[in-house]
């Protein structure tokens, strides 16, 4: 096993570390929580530590490990963050400002963002945010239409890069801005880096760190199977699951995604019907609409007979152009006419809305070429 950075370590095992140091075990939370509810990583402002336990902390390695590079702002107020780690490794990361207390449910079109946001809480005008993380350098699923996996998967991310991100977040959020969804949605297959997404999810919903809901956390996969039972046992089914399904026969699911040559549609629907989810949540289809390539009526018609049964709702992704394609999305009356095959049946449905267009963050943007900064914070 590779040794875990000390961002990775979860409260039991600070515990451990500071017991095998003979400091008294109410240390080990007060580190935990240094960390991940107040954000600070290096030992030096941990100033209610002991000088002792402050240099066995940066002895151990302890300290950022990822740096926000850039910040581009869209139109929209979407910011998409480039956040360099410590080998120079670049991932993106993106903060969507969504809704606020008082027209939320304005603003459906952000659903997968805000997985099933069906409490009525009275936050006063808090501008809840979104996050959408990566969990991997580049891709190997190698989608025909995104851009993330164009180069191939240059390396896993760990788990304190993954939750080092919404980290590094939390400090860039504005007044009156609250950090209140994680999908993992942004550049590699989390599924594919299970052990650091799994460890991740864990440190961002510990109460006592980042302290995110499971429910508000959403894992967005291309569809590994095996993967998908084991996210499922793991967490009971309380972490949110997308799954990008974005074809409705196999021929052409495996045109568009190579990984469904391994794990066909009837072993995917499987793997859904076996979630362990909660009553009254549902699973996130992702659908990302291509032109001529799986956008015709009579596929959103097999697409309400394949779904049937399955708690889900839809989400429709007129396909983000990018350079590395010809593909592109179709006109706006054929997803219209897509998505009323799919609420006439009486499915929840909605075309997400293009956010972050114009910085390059919307989905399968999200790769790093011609990443020009605009503005840099947080250098150093
Ligand atoms: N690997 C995971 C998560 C990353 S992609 C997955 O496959 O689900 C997040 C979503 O954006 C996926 O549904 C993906 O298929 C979709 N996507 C990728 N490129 C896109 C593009 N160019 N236009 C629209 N959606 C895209």
């Amino acid at each position: 096993m590779t040794t875990l950075h000390p961002i990775a370590r979860l409260p039991e095992e600070w515990s451990e570390w500071v017991a095998a140091r003979g400091e008294r075990s109410f240390r080990a939370g007060a580190i935990f929580r240094w960390i991940h509810a107040r954000g600070v990583t290096d030992p030096a402002r941990m100033t209610d530590l002991s000088l002792a336990l402050r240099t066995a902390l940066s002895d151990d390695g302890l300290g950022p490990t990822a740096a926000v590079g850039v910040v581009r702002q869209s139109v929209d107020g979407t910011r998409k963050l480039v956040v360099t780690m410590g080998d120079g490794a670049a991932v993106e990361s993106v903060l969507i400002p969504g809704v606020t207390g008082k027209n939320k449910h304005v603003d459906d079109a952000d659903a997968a963002a805000a997985p099933d946001d069906d409490d009525d809480e009275d936050d006063g005008g808090v501008v809840r945010v979104s996050q959408c993380i990566s969990t991997q350098v580049g891709c190997a699923m190698a989608c025909a239409f995104c851009a993330s996996g164009v180069a191939g998967l240059k390396r896993h991310l760990g788990p304190e890069e993954i939750v080092g991100q919404v980290l590094l977040a939390k400090q860039l959020l504005r007044p009156g801005e609250q950090l209140r969804n994680v999908v993992l949605m942004g550049m590699g297959e989390p599924l594919h880096n299970y052990e650091a997404t799994r460890r991740a999810l864990r440190l961002m919903t510990h109460p006592d760190g980042v302290g995110l809901s499971s429910r508000r956390v959403t894992v967005s996969t291309s569809g590994l199977v095996p993967e998908i039972a084991r996210l499922g046992e793991d967490f009971g089914g309380q972490i949110g699951l997308a799954v990008s399904l974005h074809a409705t026969d196999d021929e052409t699911r495996s045109r568009l995604m190579p990984i469904n040559r391994k794990y066909p549609i009837a072993a995917l629907l499987g793997a859904l019907r076996a979630y362990p989810l909660p009553k009254r949540r549902r699973i996130t289809i992702e659908y990302t609409l291509v032109s001529g390539k799986n956008d015709s009526p009579p596929e959103a018609k097999k697409l309400v007979k394949l779904l049937a049964g399955l708690p889900v709702k839809i989400n429709l992704i007129p396909m983000n152009p990018i350079s590395a394609s010809t593909l592109g999305p179709p006109d706006r009356a054929r997803v219209a006419a897509f998505q009323r095959v799919l609420t006439d049946a009486g499915y929840s449905c909605f075309v997400r809305k293009r956010r972050g267009d114009d910085v390059a963050a919307a989905c399968g943007q999200l790769a790093l070429e011609g990443a020009a900064p605009r503005t840099r914070v947080n250098r150093g």
